[in-house]
């Protein structure tokens, strides 16, 4: 590990110690860290001058799920004025959990792989790699991310490091919210799975990864394996290593190759595939 690697694991151990200090009421998730004296300081200190950064579409009527499935819906309950006076509003919604900004768990492709709410936290935080491959893929929409493409990434910034969080940049994240352009087909249906073209990662670039001990693997696309292809190998290849998925993740090009950090929380549905994802980068100034 690279020793300014060093320092911002560091960072993140503090920022997650004063988090708890701040607001943990669950205590056995911070178990072994022991909060600093002072949490609110460390805290400040290291978000002063620091770029947090959302990586999250948002949830709406515009969220693009996969053909097959019923879009993102809020269902309103109430908003106004109550007869007490004051102001109330909530809502329901309805959701599959494969659609939009959404985690892949390990048993969406695997019988013995872990389910959304048994995935230890700490595959969900951690130093993020961010391997852009924009320009392949707006040669062939196609693409399947190769081996060759990580060789490429590894000479420009070094080795992919153990335990990274591997954030695939593809571009496609600027189609966002037409259907068309992100998915290539805007129908809707069984019939339109076979129109979906949009870049992914190939199986052998999936092996790679879990080589390199990828803590997480993300991308801006709608599948982490590439619109035609047939047997989700990809999908396949991770899930049998307990390697969580990140998909549809949004505004990778505001991250640098290397220096950001992750924190990636799904819902944590009870035997869940996967489910809503809200991910986060936290950039220290000193990158
Ligand atoms: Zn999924």
């Amino acid at each position: 590990m690279r020793s300014d690697s060093r320092k911002l694991v560091a960072l993140l151990a503090l920022l997650v110690a004063a988090a708890a200090t701040l607001a943990c009421q669950d205590r056995d998730v911070f178990a072994g860290a022991r909060p600093p004296a002072s949490g609110t300081m460390a805290l400040e200190a290291l978000l002063h001058d620091a770029t947090l950064i959302d990586l999250t579409h948002p949830f709406d009527a515009d969220t693009i799920f996969w053909p097959t499935e019923a879009g993102f819906a809020l269902e309103p309950r109430a908003a106004g004025r109550t007869d007490g006076g004051y102001w109330y509003a909530a809502n329901g919604f309805r959701s599959a959990e494969h659609g939009g900004t959404h985690l892949d768990a390990p048993y969406h492709f695997s019988a013995s792989g872990r389910t959304a709410d048994a995935i230890p936290l700490d595959r969900l935080l951690g130093e993020a790699v961010v391997v852009d491959v924009e320009k392949a893929c707006r040669a062939d929409r196609d693409h399947a991310i190769t081996p060759e493409d990580f060789a490429a990434f590894e000479m420009a910034h070094g080795p992919i490091p153990q335990g990274a969080i591997v954030l695939l940049r593809t571009g496609f994240a600027a189609f966002w919210p037409d259907r068309a352009r992100y998915l290539g087909t805007a129908a809707r249906g069984e019939a339109a799975v076979g129109e979906l073209h949009f870049p992914g990662l190939s199986p052998d670039a999936a092996a790679l990864l879990i080589e390199r001990g990828a803590r997480a693997v993300g991308i801006d696309t709608a599948s982490i394996d590439p619109g035609q292809s047939k047997d989700f190998a990809s999908h396949q290849v991770l899930a049998a290593a307990q390697v969580p998925v990140f998909e549809n993740v949004a505004a990778l090009a505001r991250l640098p190759a290397r220096g950001a950090f992750v924190i990636a929380l799904p819902m944590k549905i009870g035997k869940g595939s996967g489910g809503p994802l809200r991910i986060v980068a936290w950039l220290p100034a000193t990158h």
